[in-house]
């Protein structure tokens, strides 16, 4: 058989959420496309993105390879707001063709010639098509029984030949890759993560873009006091995370000055908790600055000293700025799995001067009172402080 009978090499793409809003969905769905077409800017082929009824089709010129094809949909897998992503082939509909590219779709795998189970499922987006979504599967199903001599299981089929009518053009194509879900960045606003080197704080990011924000990261050095090794760390993990949103800027703020003196202010137990508020002043600032309405830790509750209830709303007291947390009901397990999934694992393990190392008390108090952390921060001189630190922003450039 010729390969002539499989169309052209496309990518299908089913959305999430958005296809949940109501009247704003098309502000989403331009979003999304624009997303689409930035991840996909270097990608080396011209990329044609065309709105369908419910899903997007990414079209590829003609004689495009299936190397590229494949590279396109890894890419906007990464892409939040799709729950899909399917390298599908895009032929003309009617009856015939699609059966021949099913045909063709099975031939010399590996799995078929093992006869595993299969089953056809067919949709029509285009409800004129001349054969119902059934009798398209029934006769998709019947030739490829017939040739491949494969058993039909409809309930639990191990291979589904997926077959989508649309208006100008059917899609065939089997098994798909998961996409990120959530809504696409930039319809959720924007938001400031607070980065340290650690895992919970990357995860966190991630979660907030997947839920439709572009965020900037921030991170606090130890500097002078400490080597740069926490500031490589941070920058490794926001180039890890940039697949999600693109076009991430780190920030980082030299740090190890002001906590000498939250050091010099000899109280030890409330320590943490101060050093933690005055790196919240300084992010408000900064925010300020880059227009973000939220900061975002990656807090989790119980998990150390400085998270119990009372401490995190002691950090709540510090600022004006919603503090978001979104990993604030993980545990630590859930919180590794996903970090591990996301790609930022490897990166977090690698051992680091943390810039917190320089303060680590014996003792942390549990339930810092607000009353105690002003009076340590009128005699620091906290607000003038944040101001000057935020004011020592340095940007690390993500490299191309
Ligand atoms: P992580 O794994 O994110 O470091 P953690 O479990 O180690 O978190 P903490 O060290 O108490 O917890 O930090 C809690 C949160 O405070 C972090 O998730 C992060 O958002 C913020 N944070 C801590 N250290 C820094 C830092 N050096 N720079 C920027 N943000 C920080
Ligand atoms: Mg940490």
């Amino acid at each position: 058989m010729t390969m002539s009978a499989l169309g052209e090499p496309c990518v299908l793409l089913k959305l999430g959420e958005v296809v949940l809003k109501g009247n704003n969905r098309e502000l989403f769905e331009q979003r999304l496309q624009a997303n689409l077409k930035a991840a996909l800017k270097d990608i080396g082929v011209k990329v044609d993105v065309r709105q369908r009824h419910g899903v997007i089709a990414l079209f590829l010129p003609e004689g495009t390879g299936v190397e590229i094809a494949d590279a396109v949909a890894e890419r906007v897998s990464h892409v939040p707001g799709l729950i899909w992503i399917h390298r599908a082939w895009k032929v003309a509909k009617d009856p015939s063709t699609i059966t021949k590219a099913a045909i063709e779709l099975l031939a010399d795998r590996d799995d078929v010639k093992r006869g595993v189970s299969f089953a056809v499922r067919s949709r029509r987006r285009d409800k004129r098509f001349p054969l119902t979504s059934m009798q398209l599967d029934r006769s998709v199903g019947g030739e490829l029984n017939d040739i491949y001599g494969l058993p039909v299981d409809l309930k639990n089929p191990e291979l589904v030949v997926s077959i989508e009518v649309d208006r100008d053009e059917a899609f065939v194509f089997t098994g798909g890759l998961p996409g990120q879900g959530g809504l696409p960045v930039g319809s959720s606003g924007r938001g400031l993560v607070l980065m340290s080197g650690g895992i919970d704080s990357p995860v966190a990011a991630y979660r907030m873009m997947r839920r439709g924000m572009r965020v900037d990261f921030l991170h606090f050095s130890g500097i002078p006091f400490s080597t740069s090794e926490s500031i490589y760390k941070a920058y490794a993990l926001v180039r890890a995370l940039d697949k999600f949103q693109g076009k991430s800027r780190l920030w980082v703020v030299p740090f190890g000055k002001a906590q000498q003196s939250i050091k010099a202010s000899g109280q030890e137990r409330l320590a943490i908790i101060t050093q933690r508020r005055l790196m919240l002043k300084t992010a408000e600032e900064v925010a300020h600055r880059l227009r973000s309405a939220a900061l975002i830790t990656g807090d989790s509750l119980g998990q150390v000293a400085s998270q119990t209830l009372q401490n995190i709303t002691a950090q709540d007291d510090a600022v004006d700025l919603p503090i978001l947390r979104p990993l604030i009901g993980f545990d630590k397990t859930e919180i590794m799995a996903e970090a591990r999934r996301i790609g930022t694992l490897e990166i977090s393990e690698l051992p680091d001067e943390d810039c917190c190392t320089l303060l680590a008390p014996r003792r942390v108090e549990l339930a810092a009172k607000v009353a105690d952390l002003k009076q340590i921060e009128r005699r620091m001189d906290a607000e003038d402080l944040a101001v000057q630190l935020a004011g020592s922003l340095q940007e690390y450039k993500l490299e191309d």
